[in-house]
């Protein structure tokens, strides 16, 4: 079985106990072990901030854009390897595994040519310079500077791969130096990424390392430029946001957990038509990819009351022509969960909510897999759940069951009310909106804007465009309020803001704007 190491200090740290074993989700049998006993979590940190933080300052943004340039080349010459580890240790499809090895090789590029754009340049300019006295001699602009610490990122078990490129990158980009802590029961891949750039030393020595197993105490060690980066489950959040010493240090903090995101039907969208055909097929796949396992993935499904019987009959058909089972086997579109705890968790939600809802597809249980031993294997057929007509308030909009699984809620007000009963999830990453009629998105966006962070409206003319709600381009921010951690993630240039202090410059103006770069 293969033992993960960790990377640190410049080398690869071998753990001799306290090990925790990693599974291939549809046989369950052992594929890897991971431990990070023995590591020294000062040191680790030491070498990241005074000989990665450095060496990263020292470039400019168009050569920190060039090393994520040959990260996300250098990840993806190994792609497939990289599919087939995503494969048999997360369970996902072939699609699956491309939807996130390709997803942090692509931000990583994306990342790469922001750099390239900025140029020879240390710092960013914020916004537009401004007079601050009675003549424009004394001026002030905003600059971002890199932190002088290390970016610790937490990522979840579910993106292994995207989860670190596309912190990796913005904080890389940024100018800091990064230390990488994947979930342990899925760490294989995110290992083997930051195996392949050692190996192809593409990165200055302390610029990136790695954390296989436990993180210790290094979270307590954590100082004023530091940076927590963290994606997972919001308990875990709250226990690690409380640190004593992040709050007293001020140690920034950026959370992206859990989300019950939304999909709302317009009461415009007629049942067969092109953008209900687009809800359709948004959805399922937002329920499957990934068998569900996906931040972004839509767990409640408003939809007008006169159109739930047709919306439920036709989810029902194509849910039911998924094929649940092993990821190698060619026909297979749906792999397990990840892990037999997600497996219990996901058994136990889904019965917490059939009290309020009806299973309308699925059984709610484990089920045998195809091409996988009977018996052994975490899965669980795709469940649609309709929620009964006083089902309100409560689970539905509070309970994160994560795994392929929604409920329709049917509604019967506007579209206003439809984005208050949206709002009684706390706040999502995502709620996507289907509809042609400008009148309903925009009366949409003024009461429902605050509860997402991303508003994602489908309609006939740009069907054949939209990838589907669920993909977090790096363009566009990834985070949202309340109880999906109320962090900021993506935006293109906004990401860096994370891992960078905004400075408030002022002073003689052709000074600033010298200093700021932004003299013409
Ligand atoms: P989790 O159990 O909270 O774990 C998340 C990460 O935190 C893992 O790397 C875990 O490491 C680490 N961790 C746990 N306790 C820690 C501690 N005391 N100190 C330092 N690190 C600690 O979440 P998960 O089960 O992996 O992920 C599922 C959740 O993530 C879901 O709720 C999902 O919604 C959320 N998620 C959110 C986003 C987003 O962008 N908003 C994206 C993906 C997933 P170990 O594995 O070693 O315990």
């Amino acid at each position: 079985m293969k033992t993960l190491k960790s990377y640190v200090c410049g080398r690869w740290h071998e753990a001799q106990d306290g090990f925790v074993t990693l599974v291939n989700p549809a046989t369950e049998e052992a594929v890897a072990r991971a431990s990070s006993l023995g590591l020294d979590v000062e040191a680790t940190l030491a070498h990241a901030r005074d000989a990665g933080g450095p060496a990263l300052r020292a470039m400019t943004f168009a050569q920190r854009g060039a090393l994520l340039k040959a990260v996300s080349g250098a990840l993806h010459e190994h792609r497939e390897e990289l599919l087939d580890i995503s494969m048999d240790n997360n369970g996902t499809t072939r699609g699956g595994a491309k939807f996130d090895v390709d997803g942090a090789t692509g931000t990583l590029a994306f990342y790469a040519a922001l750099g390239r754009k900025l140029g020879d340049r240390r710092l960013l300019a914020d916004g537009e310079g401004v007079q601050l006295g009675r003549t424009s001699r004394f001026w002030g602009q905003h600059v971002l500077v890199p932190r002088r610490g290390v970016a610790v990122l937490i990522n979840a078990f579910n993106f292994p791969a995207w989860g670190f490129g596309e912190k990796a990158a913005a904080a890389l980009l940024a100018g800091m130096p990064i230390i990488v802590k994947p979930a342990t029961s899925t760490s294989w891949l995110t290992a083997r990424c930051v195996e392949i750039l050692v190996e192809a030393a593409i990165l200055p020595s302390g610029a990136v390392s790695l954390i296989c197993g436990s993180t210790g105490d290094l979270l307590s060690h954590l100082g004023p430029q530091d940076v927590l980066a963290f994606t997972g489950s919001a308990a875990t959040a709250l226990k690690l946001r409380a640190g004593e010493n992040l709050l007293k240090s001020s140690t920034r903090v950026n959370i992206e957990a859990d989300s019950l995101n939304a999909a709302v039907l317009g009461h415009d969208v007629r049942p067969g038509s092109e953008t209900w055909n687009l809800s359709l097929a948004d959805i399922v796949r937002e329920m499957t990819q990934k068998s569900g396992q996906k931040c972004t993935a839509v767990r409640r499904i408003f939809v007008p009351q006169a159109g739930v019987d047709s919306f439920i009959e036709m989810m029902t058909e194509r849910l039911g022509e998924e094929v649940i089972g092993a990821p190698r086997d060619g026909s297979v579109t749906m792999g397990p969960l990840a892990t037999a705890a997600q497996l219990t968790d996901a058994v136990t939600g889904i019965a917490r909510l059939a009290e309020v809802a009806a299973i309308v597809h699925g059984s709610g249980r484990r089920c045998d897999g195809v091409g996988a031993p009977a018996g052994k294997g975490y899965f669980l057929e795709p469940t649609l759940l309709r929620a009964k007509a006083d089902a309100a308030d409560g689970v539905i909009h509070d309970l994160e069951v994560f795994g392929p699984v929604a409920t329709v809620i049917p509604y019967a007000g506007d579209a206003a009310s439809a984005a208050a009963a949206v709002g009684r999830g706390g706040g999502s990453l995502v709620t996507s909106l289907y509809t042609d009629d400008q009148a309903e998105a925009e009366s949409f966006l003024a009461a429902g804007g605050a509860f997402a962070g991303r508003l994602y409206i489908g309609s006939a003319k740009v069907a054949e465009l939209l990838p589907g709600s669920g993909i977090a381009l790096p363009q566009s921010q990834h985070g949202g309020p309340g109880r999906a951690g109320g962090g900021a993630e993506l935006g293109g240039l906004r990401a860096l803001e994370l891992y960078s202090q905004r400075v408030a410059l002022q002073g003689n103006r052709p000074l600033i704007e010298r200093a700021a770069g932004t003299a013409d």
